[in-house]
């Protein structure tokens, strides 16, 4: 390892003189020195006395700041109260400032602390100090809550229902669960948060919680537990029973919600919950405490505005192959609420190479295998998947397992066309002008040298599909897209050409054609047809967009 002041001897000398400089007693520790860390003991003067304050050098000093320890609960705040950690900036790295000497820092940040402890200038920039975040917590056990739901004013005790699974993990239980209703005075009060994943032999439970109004801070799960279990009068007395791991257990769980500053100047709860459990049989309960994961609608929304406008719309997928798989990923990403999938293939190797999903869904049908990501990993979205050929042959056992396809579109609010297969599109354009909703198809070119994405919105005036086709293929008007009609290769065993070309270029036609889909569904904007087409500049491999609006076609159809 190579040690910073073995690299910059000069600069240990100087921080050394600044201590001294000032007259405060300085100690370094030998022992973290002996394992490669530079660790001070300062004596900082504060009123007539001596504060003592631990000083411990990151090993990539000067670029970035120490960290400074004070005895726990010595302030009563800017300091973590379990390992009395000093918040003396904000957290960004450039508000420590490398060519300052860790002496003249505390000279200039303590009196600041002070300071603002007593209301003066704010320390560090706006922000809530959230007391449950101090508190070390049985990873990866967890409990989704809604940061915007409150027991009503007054509640003091109540119960919480939530949905759940126990995983075993060693001599120890994990527990993951979303809560889903609160009971309290009587009354039943739904809270709504993302859908819990379940997984086999997920339960639903019911448990009590108590509201406090400061938490303690213990560093131990079972001194905390100790602190509060009489809030839970006879909880040890109700036991539940559970087969975890081909063990049977006994549990019980309990939620304390501290009402705290969840952000600058708005009060909320926390959510820290226990797991009381033992093997069944055995006399010892083991105390585990839980991290409360904000989940609720605002707080999955808070990131991505347009997860409120996707979540009751429905998009169906046609093609689910290098662009329309990532399409799938980043719509229920986004908040997509509904999502259909349409597409004939299976998952092969080669191709996932530029797939978002890889080696666990080998041989899969790709819509199957995307529905099975999403629902793991994005459940707000409610995915279908079939697996079929748009215009397969009309006869009873096809194309898709007695679904036609005007079945899958019901509903559907936009289509999104990622098959680059032209007969699809022509078709699919026609079916969505009829039923008057957006169209958009997203497909590379050969090489990915360049690609398109069109949207069609029903009814606006401008040209259809075909008139696109018209002005790109035959008159001229819009210039095609980048493209290297060389790059088709037909791989061993495949019966259809593709084409060579990176997943991340490709990726750029994907996002496109998410930001096009989103915007169309968007009520609050008017969405307009246009054409986004993508050419990589040569030398550089830059992706360089143009916007085209689409003439009409005089001999087209859509005219009438
Ligand atoms: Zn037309």
């Amino acid at each position: 390892m190579r040690l910073w002041w073995e690299t910059l001897p000069g600069l240990r000398q100087a921080e050394m003189d600044a201590f001294e400089a000032r007259g405060w007693r300085v100690r370094v520790d030998p022992a973290a020195e002996a394992q490669g860390f530079l660790v001070v003991h300062v004596e900082f003067p504060l009123d007539g006395e001596a504060l003592p304050l631990r000083v411990a050098y990151p090993a990539q000093f000067p670029y970035f700041r120490p960290a400074v320890y004070a005895p726990p609960g010595r302030f009563p705040e800017h300091q973590n109260p379990i390992d009395g950690v000093l918040c003396l900036l904000g957290p960004r790295t450039q508000e420590w400032h490398p060519e300052t000497t860790v002496a003249g820092f505390l000279e200039e940040r303590i009196p600041a602390l002070l300071d603002a402890i007593d209301g003066g200038r704010p320390l560090v920039e706006q922000q809530a100090e959230i007391r449950a975040g101090y508190l070390p917590y049985d990873d990866p056990s967890y409990v989704l809550f809604d940061s915007a739901w409150a027991p009503p004013a007054g509640a003091r005790s109540g119960s919480l229902v939530a949905k759940g699974a126990l995983l075993a993990s060693g001599e120890r239980l994990l527990l993951r669960m979303a809560i889903t209703k609160a009971k309290t005075g009587g009354r039943e009060i739904p809270v709504e948060v993302v859908p819990f994943q379940s997984a086999p032999g997920s339960f639903t439970i019911e448990f009590p919680f108590a509201v406090v109004d400061g938490l303690d801070m213990e560093e131990k799960p079972d001194a905390h537990w100790a602190k509060v279990a009489h809030l839970f009068p006879g909880l040890d007395r109700r036991l539940k029973e559970s087969t975890v791991g081909g063990k049977k257990w006994q549990f019980a769980v309990a939620a304390l919600l501290a009402a705290e500053e969840i952000q600058k100047g708005i009060r909320g709860f926390s959510f820290v919950t226990f797991l009381i459990h033992r093997p069944k049989g055995t006399r010892d309960f083991r105390v585990a405490r839980i991290r409360g994961l904000r989940a609720g609608r605002q707080d999955m929304g808070a990131r991505v505005p347009a997860t409120q406008i996707l979540r009751d719309r429905h998009v169906l997928l046609v093609g689910c192959g290098a662009i329309g798989g990532q399409i799938a990923v980043e719509l229920s990403k986004a908040g997509l609420g509904r999502l259909t999938l349409f597409d004939y293939d299976h998952v092969e190797p080669g191709p996932t190479v530029r797939w978002p999903l890889g080696q666990s869904f080998f041989g899969e049908s790709k819509s199957a295998a995307l529905a099975a990501h999403i629902k793991q990993h994005w459940p707000q979205a409610k995915v279908t998947a079939y697996t079929g050929v748009v215009g397969g042959a009309a006869v009873p056992e096809g194309p898709v397992e007695g679904v036609t396809l005007d079945e899958v579109m019901e509903g559907v609010h936009l289509v999104i066309d990622a098959t680059a297969e032209v007969g699809v599109q022509h078709y699919m354009s026609d079916r969505c002008r009829e039923v008057g909703i957006p169209y958009i198809y997203a497909s590379a070119t050969p090489g990915a040298k360049g690609g398109i994405v069109a949207r069609f919105m029903p009814r606006d005036g401008q040209g259809c599909w075909f008139c696109l086709q018209h002005a790109m293929y035959q008159d001229g008007a819009i210039q095609e897209p980048g493209h290297d009609d060389a790059a088709e290769v037909l791989p061993a065993g495949c019966n259809h050409p593709t084409f060579a070309g990176a997943g991340y270029d490709l990726l750029e036609v994907s996002l496109q054609g998410v930001r096009m889909a989103v915007q169309a569904l968007d009520p609050r904007r008017t969405a307009e047809t246009f054409a986004a087409v993508l050419d990589f500049k040569e030398e550089l491999g830059l992706p360089a967009w143009r916007a085209h609006g689409v003439p009409r076609f005089g001999g087209c159809e859509c005219q009438g």
